[in-house]
């Protein structure tokens, strides 16, 4: 029936409003293409580790669980939106890691998983932030990662092994204006391994260090920030949720966006925004459905707080995407005429903790009974007698054979034994080769139509902002030689 009518027209007729969706919220987003086809400002938003099977799992658990589907859901249903996917693959595989994959959007050029703007050969690559800094815009990296992580990091540092977070933390000084993330542990000095106090060095230069939720949302508006709100990644939405403590100290990605927006917003030259949903990724390697789940809509409601902003004004290109597919969860068709499946997938709705939280409670089960009350407790699904015993032995360390490899690990196992009745399969639980969603709003968006290459992120940045910069590059045969040096991390720790 589609094939009969444009998109403009299915949403005229109302075939897409299901929900009553709010489209009319939408209309302001006819953006006049600006006469020169340049663009002030660029908010690129990575949810990071999105599986393509993710958006459309989120908008049902958002209705389920907040009344509300997705705020992308709408808008991948507008005629104001660009809708593409990226090519991700990094120099050494098809299968990218965040470091060479935010490089690539960064600086232009495919390099080796686990770097960060390097080429396999040594040569630095200049990171997009320097340059569009030097032409007078301000820059801000908003994640709920580290600020050190890897996604942040391709936009504005250089560094051979990704996991050398204290030497990216003082690269942002004087690159970065507004950073809000976690990550204390490589700005404090009682927490870096040199002891040098970072934080003191940042508020010596002019920024003002923001370390708890109320001066997130509060009216203050610094010309630059250094905001760091947890030690390591900040939590889980759904350990978020399900903490007074944490909901009162710790901002959501929302407010953070929300505030980096009231800063750069007034920047007389522009700004470039990268806004990462960092954990929806860490999720997925847990095999953790709810906490995917919860995470996603946490970036939904940045991407509803930057449509807010953007939507307003004709100078500024928006951005959608993720990095790199992970783990792949999809519903599976459940029971007879796959009628279960809704209901499967509604059991997510019940998890209290995430699968970071699970494994500390399952550590004090003491039986195969005591496992099954706590997954009850903690997630509201009850498991039988085999998958009980299965887990009590896991807990302990003792795995039950398991032949794909990928999923021999408590929380690998545990992945398993829930799809059997929350529907989440899972094809692994590392990254993904698929390509990403892409989707694009206001000026320029028109050149993120169809497959566009990840490196081509970079060159089409530029030449919105009216700037350009060619990086050195190198092909596969090239790299080859190299293929030696590339960073040895284990593959599980690829976040
Ligand atoms: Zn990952």
């Amino acid at each position: 029936m589609h094939d009969r009518y444009t998109r403009r027209e299915i949403l005229r007729l109302g075939f897409a409003g299901a929900a009553g969706l709010a489209l009319t919220k939408l209309a302001p987003a006819q953006q006049r293409p600006r006469s020169d086809g340049r663009v002030k400002n660029i908010i690129f938003m990575v949810s990071d580790g999105m599986s393509a099977g993710v958006p459309s799992l989120a908008d049902e658990f958002g209705k389920l669980v907040r009344g509300k589907g997705a705020f992308w859901h709408q808008l991948l249903q507008s005629p104001e939106a660009t809708l593409g996917f990226f090519d991700m693959a990094a120099l050494n595989s098809i299968v990218t890691d965040s470091a060479s994959a935010s490089s690539a959007w960064g600086s232009g050029s495919r390099i080796f998983n686990g770097q960060i703007n390097v080429l396999p050969d040594g040569t630095r690559l200049t990171p997009i932030a320097q340059i569009v800094r030097q032409a007078g815009k301000k820059v801000g990296l908003v994640t709920t990662t580290r600020i050190t992580h890897a996604t942040p990091a391709g936009f504005a540092a250089i560094q051979p092994k990704r996991d050398d977070e204290d030497d990216i933390a003082p690269q942002y000084l004087n690159v970065v204006d507004v950073l809000m993330g976690g990550g204390l542990r490589h700005y404090a000095p009682n927490r870096r391994r040199d002891g040098k106090d970072l934080i003191k060095t940042y508020q010596d230069a002019g920024y003002t260090y923001w370390n708890t939720r109320a001066q997130a949302t509060s009216s203050a508006r610094p010309e630059k920030v250094l905001g760091l709100f947890y030690d390591s990644h900040m939590p889980y939405t759904v350990d978020h949720l399900n903490s007074d403590e944490l909901r009162r100290t710790v901002p959501t990605l929302a407010e953070m966006t929300r505030k980096a927006l009231e800063i750069l917003g007034n920047a007389p030259n522009g700004f470039l925004l990268q806004v990462e949903g960092g954990r929806v990724d860490h999720a997925a390697h847990a095999n953790d459905a709810a906490a995917i789940m919860w995470d996603q809509l946490a970036f939904d409601d940045a991407v509803e707080a930057v449509y807010e902003f953007a939507s307003k004004r004709d100078d500024t290109l928006v951005i959608i995407t993720s990095d790199h597919g992970n783990s792949n969860p999809g519903l599976n068709g459940m029971g007879g005429e796959y009628e279960a499946s809704n209901k499967a997938m509604a059991m997510l709705q019940h998890a209290k903790c995430s699968f970071e939280e699970l494994p500390n409670k399952l550590r004090n089960a003491n039986s195969a009974d005591d496992v099954r009350n706590i997954l009850k407790e903690q997630l509201g699904i009850e498991i039988n007698g085999e998958e009980s015993t299965a887990l009590a032995g896991a807990v302990k360390g003792n795995l039950p054979p398991i032949w794909n490899r990928q999923h021999r690990s408590l929380q690998g196992l545990l992945g398993q034994i829930l799809s059997n009745y929350n529907g989440y399969g899972w094809v692994g639980t590392s990254h993904t080769a698929d390509y990403t969603w892409i989707t694009a709003l206001g000026t320029g968006r028109e050149e993120f139509h169809g497959l566009i290459r990840n490196t081509d992120a970079f060159y089409k940045m530029l030449k919105l902002f009216g700037l350009s910069h060619k990086n050195p590059s190198m092909t596969p045969e090239e790299a080859r030689k190299y293929i030696s040096r590339a960073p040895r991390i284990r593959t599980e720790d690829w976040a």
